[in-house]
C-alpha cells in the first residue's frame, strides 16, 4: 500500500495526500487549501486523480475549486446532500469508492456538520472532523446524541486502523482527557510520545483505533472514571452515556 502523505494547511489542519507511486497519481482528502497540494503534487511529478470531501466547512474544501481549474475535472467524492458546489460523485452510507489500488467505503456521521462522511477500509480511516486523536470536533450542526453515535459508528472499525484526523489537536486533547482521567496510565505515555513528536516537528497522527479506545474521553463514556468525573462537572446523576458525553463535549468547549 503507498504512504498515506500530511500536507500541512492553515494553522493546524492536515490534508492526506494518497499517491500510487507506480502510476505517479495521486488523490486528496479534504483539500481546504490548494496551493501546498499543487506545491506537493508537482514537485513529486504527481498527477491528482481524484478528490474525497468529508464535510462541507472551508477548511476542509475550500481547495477544490482551484485543483479543478489546475488538474481537469477529476471526480470529486463526496455527501449526497453536501452543499459543497463541485462534489460530482455522490455517495452515503454503504457506498464503495474506488482510489487507484484503494477502496474505501463510506460510513455516515452526523454531529460536526449533517454532511459528515468517513472513507474507511481495514487499515485507514479518513474521519475529517468528527474524530480527533484523544479528542472529538465540535457538535455545530447536529445534536450530542448524533455525535455521539457517530463516534461509536467508528469505534466498530477495525481496532488496527489508522485514523486519518483533519486537524493537529493531539497535544491540547490529551490535556483535557488527563483532566478527566488523571489516572490513566496510557494517556500518560501518550502525551510523552506525542511531546516528542512535537519536539521533532512530526505529524502525532495518524493515530490508531485501538489506542484511541484507551485514551479518548469521548469513546469512553461507559468508564467508571469518566462517568464519575463527568458528573463531578455536571454536579449530577448521570444515566446515560450521550449524557456524559454531552457534559465533556461542553465542558472542553469552554476550555
Ligand atoms: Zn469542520
Amino acid at each position: 500500500m503507498s504512504h498515506i502523505i500530511p500536507v500541512r494547511a492553515f494553522k493546524d489542519n492536515y490534508i492526506w495526500l494518497i499517491p500510487d507511486e507506480s502510476l505517479h497519481t495521486a488523490w486528496v482528502v479534504d483539500p481546504g487549501d490548494a496551493s501546498p497540494v499543487m506545491h506537493y503534487l508537482h514537485e513529486h511529478h504527481l498527477t491528482l486523480t481524484g478528490i474525497l470531501i468529508t464535510h462541507h466547512h472551508q477548511d476542509h474544501s475550500g481547495g477544490v475549486a482551484d485543483l479543478l481549474n489546475e488538474w481537469g475535472n477529476v471526480p470529486v467524492y463526496g455527501f449526497v446532500k453536501s452543499q459543497v458546489p463541485q462534489i460530482s460523485h455522490f455517495v452515503k452510507e454503504g457506498d464503495v469508492v474506488n482510489c487507484g489500488e484503494l477502496t474505501f467505503n463510506v460510513a455516515e456521521i452526523p454531529g460536526h456538520t449533517l454532511d459528515h462522511i468517513a472513507f474507511y477500509n481495514e487499515k485507514i480511516i479518513f474521519c475529517g472532523d468528527t474524530l480527533f486523536s484523544a479528542g472529538c470536533g465540535r457538535v455545530f450542526e447536529g445534536t450530542y446524541e448524533q455525535m455521539y453515535h457517530s463516534l461509536l459508528k467508528l469505534l466498530q472499525m477495525s481496532d488496527s486502523a489508522k485514523v486519518y484526523c483533519g486537524h493537529e489537536y493531539t497535544l491540547q486533547n490529551l490535556r483535557f482527557a488527563e483532566q478527566v482521567e488523571p489516572s490513566n496510565y496510557f494517556i500518560q505515555e501518550k502525551i510523552k510520545i506525542v511531546n516528542q513528536c512535537l519536539a521533532d516537528g512530526k505529524p502525532t497522527l495518524p493515530s490508531v483505533l485501538h489506542d484511541e479506545k484507551n485514551i479518548n474521553p469521548f469513546l469512553r463514556c461507559n468508564e467508571k472514571a469518566v462517568i464519575q468525573t463527568a458528573q463531578r462537572h455536571a454536579k449530577n446523576t448521570l444515566t446515560k452515556p450521550e449524557e456524559v458525553f454531552k457534559i465533556l463535549r461542553e465542558w472542553k468547549n469552554q476550555i
